[in-house]
């Protein structure tokens, strides 16, 4: 882009500033002196920042993987919405194998023991959190040597993570790490190069890690506040000291939800209630319609916004992003205790 095509001198400079901004972004993941957490990304690892949402990399994943091995075949966990999705795409370039017997409702993890995970699959694909059902893997899935590969959109940053267990891991900024409109992919630098030939050139790994990102205009704006927000996350203690409140701040709700004698109902199984997101159902199992109006709106007037659950699922859901504190947390619980004395 050149001065030219920018309509006023103010746009300019503003232009140059973020332009600075993201270098400087960019520059620290290429010398491993990341503002990525605590830099504990490996070295044999590339960094890219991208557009085109966790959506585009439903998409980026296998067009850029599946040709990994022959067969152009690969794994999915399919542990909810996002998984679903992601799996129901890679479909349009090789063969999809979902692993474990089909879900009849996104509340649990399929026991690893019933797994038949494929040896020649190019890689195996988890969606680390399910933002509108709250499964999180506490786990890293074991693939006997082949590539993992997880969508971190709504958990990124939320707790520490041994990236050389990974192939690939990607996450939409929008929850943990900032705005929408940039994607962190941290992908292993053997993976990169092996993208089919009709991979769209803006998706195409090799081509954005040799152009640094910068292959087409980069979401300068949005990649600005995720270096600012990654600065917070490094001097409030790293994401170890996230995962402290996170834990903190689940617990609360989930205490709440767990004494309630069935007032408050978490679907998810308790091994895998995730710490980002706490869907629950007012007044009984499949909720009570009315109750759930008055709870979001009793909500509301305290103000306590977005409780409202995603609509392909109903109830509520209350979401506990880094930049979510545990008094926030704290004041939820205290709301839903009164809600259940006054009507129960
Ligand atoms: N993956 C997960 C886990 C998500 O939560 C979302 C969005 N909420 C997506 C992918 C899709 O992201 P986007 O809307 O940025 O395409």
């Amino acid at each position: 882009m050149n001065v030219s095509d920018l309509p006023s001198p103010i746009c300019w400079i503003l232009f140059q500033v973020l332009l600075q901004a993201q270098k400087e972004l960019l520059t620290y993941s290429d010398t491993g002196i990341s503002v990525l957490g605590e830099g504990n990304i490996p070295d044999n690892y590339q960094v890219m920042f991208l557009q085109g949402g966790g959506s585009g990399q439903f998409s980026g994943v296998p067009l850029n993987l599946i040709g990994l091995k022959e067969g152009r075949c690969a794994d999915y966990l399919v542990t909810g919405t996002w998984s679903a999705k992601a799996a129901k795409e890679a479909e349009k370039y090789g063969k999809v194998n979902v692993v474990h017997p089909k879900l009849d409702s996104y509340t649990k993890i399929p026991d690893s023991s019933s797994w038949t995970l494929n040896p020649s699959a190019s890689y195996v694909y988890y969606c680390c959190n399910e933002t509108v059902h709250g499964v999180e893997f506490n786990f890293v899935p074991e693939t006997n040597g082949v590539v993992l590969v997880s969508d971190m959109s709504s958990n990124f940053l939320s707790r520490p993570v041994d990236v050389s267990k990974f192939g690939l891991i990607y996450a939409g900024a929008q929850k943990n790490v900032g705005c929408a409109g940039v994607t962190v992919v941290i992908v292993r630098e053997d993976l990169i190069g092996h993208a089919l030939k009709e991979c769209p050139i803006v998706l195409d790994y090799k081509v954005q890690v040799e152009n640094n990102s910068m292959y087409n205009t980069p979401p300068c704006f949005s990649i600005y506040i995720m270096g600012l927000v990654m600065e917070w996350i490094k001097n409030s203690g790293g994401s170890a000291a996230m995962e402290t409140l996170n834990r903190k701040k689940s617990s609360t709700i989930y205490d709440i939800i767990n004494a309630s004698n069935g007032f408050y109902v978490c679907p998810v199984e308790e091994a895998c209630r995730s710490r980002m997101n706490v869907p629950f159902r007012v007044g009984k199992k499949e909720g009570d319609e009315g109750l759930e109006k008055k709870f979001l709106d009793r909500a509301s007037k305290r103000g306590m916004i977005s409780l409202k659950g995603h609509r392909s699922v109903g109830g509520m859901r209350a979401s506990l992003y880094n930049a979510v504190t545990v008094e926030e947390a704290e004041a939820l619980a205290d709301f839903m205790k009164e809600f259940q004395k006054e009507h129960q």
